[in-house]
């Protein structure tokens, strides 16, 4: 007799999942371990580079994965995107919102509005739109939403007002979804990492003057004294899905504790080269 996904460990077991940015770090690993643990995943980028992944996945299952193009910084996309999945699946279990940017250092001086406008469009209008177009079908499942955030969202970061501010916003809206959609049964949850080794991590410390040093002081900002990897990060959202069945609004800070330990913040060097 076939053994059920759950007699096999399967823990989301034909249930189906949508991770925007799914092509890598984060999102990438999300879709690997979901598709591991049966589920059916569609996932998206902005470019079309889904490169080998999609035949890896075919491949390996025992869930699917499939890409579907879509820049969540446009309504139409999303909505495809949305359409897509249902004309494939028929159903939406989880909405797993990634796909966002951290710009280079900016200073206030140096930042524009329309700079903050197009990154509030990405790392958060985008989140809400997806979760617009998903939650008629979640409501049906009973369903799921996980907003991928970050520490920096509550702490503050030096030289990232806009990148703070919508992830700050991010963590807020998904309180405030949690409130609104718990009448269907709906969870909305968000995760808070702290750094985490990615190919956005990449990315900016190799614009840095001193890549080294910058990649030693992401790694000490954490308690652990290492950068988290994106796989614990996937391993944070498939708990969240599948077993976290009493958790709505919360915020799952995954951080190696970098937010603890009170300690000399005083920037008082930068403060004697911009007052002298
Ligand atoms: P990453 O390595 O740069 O991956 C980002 C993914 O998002 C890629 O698949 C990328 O694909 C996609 N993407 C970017 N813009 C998009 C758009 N307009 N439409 C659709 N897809 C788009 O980044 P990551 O480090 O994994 O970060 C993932 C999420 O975690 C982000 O929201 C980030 O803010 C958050 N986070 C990261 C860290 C960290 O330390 N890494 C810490 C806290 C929070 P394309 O290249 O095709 O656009």
């Amino acid at each position: 007799m076939a053994l059920s996904g759950s007699e096999m460990g399967l823990r989301y077991h034909n249930r189906v999942a949508v991770v925007t940015g799914g092509t890598k770090g984060i999102g990438e690993a999300i879709v690997r371990l979901f598709v591991k643990n049966g589920a059916n995943v569609i996932f998206c980028s902005k470019e079309e580079n889904a490169g080998d992944l999609e035949k890896e996945l075919l491949e390996s299952g025992p869930g699917t994965g499939t890409y579907v193009s879509c820049d969540v910084t446009k309504e139409d996309e999303i909505r495809r995107l949305i359409d897509v999945t249902m004309k494939t699946h028929g159903r939406v279990d989880c909405l797993i919102n990634n796909a966002g940017w951290h710009p280079p250092e900016q200073r206030i001086d140096d930042t524009h509005a329309e700079e903050f406008l197009d990154l509030l469009k990405l790392n958060l209008i985008g989140y809400f739109l997806t979760a617009k177009y998903a939650l008629p079908h979640l409501r049906k499942t009973q369903g799921n939403i996980i907003n991928i955030s970050s520490l920096v969202g509550i702490i503050g970061q030096k030289h990232a007002i806009p990148y703070v501010a919508t992830k700050g916003a991010v963590t807020a809206m998904t309180k405030a979804m949690a409130v609104d959609e718990s009448q269907y049964n709906v969870r909305v949850n968000s995760i808070s990492p702290g750094n985490i080794w990615t190919p956005l991590w990449d990315e900016l410390s190799s614009h840095s003057a001193n890549p080294e040093a910058m990649i030693l002081g992401g790694k000490d900002a954490q308690l652990l004294g290492r950068m988290g990897t994106a796989e614990e990060c996937a391993k944070a959202a498939l708990y969240l899905a599948a077993e976290g069945t009493f958790c709505t609004g919360i915020d799952l800070l995954l951080t190696g504790g970098a937010e603890l330990n009170y300690a000399n913040k005083n920037q008082q060097e930068t403060r004697s080269s911009i007052y002298h």
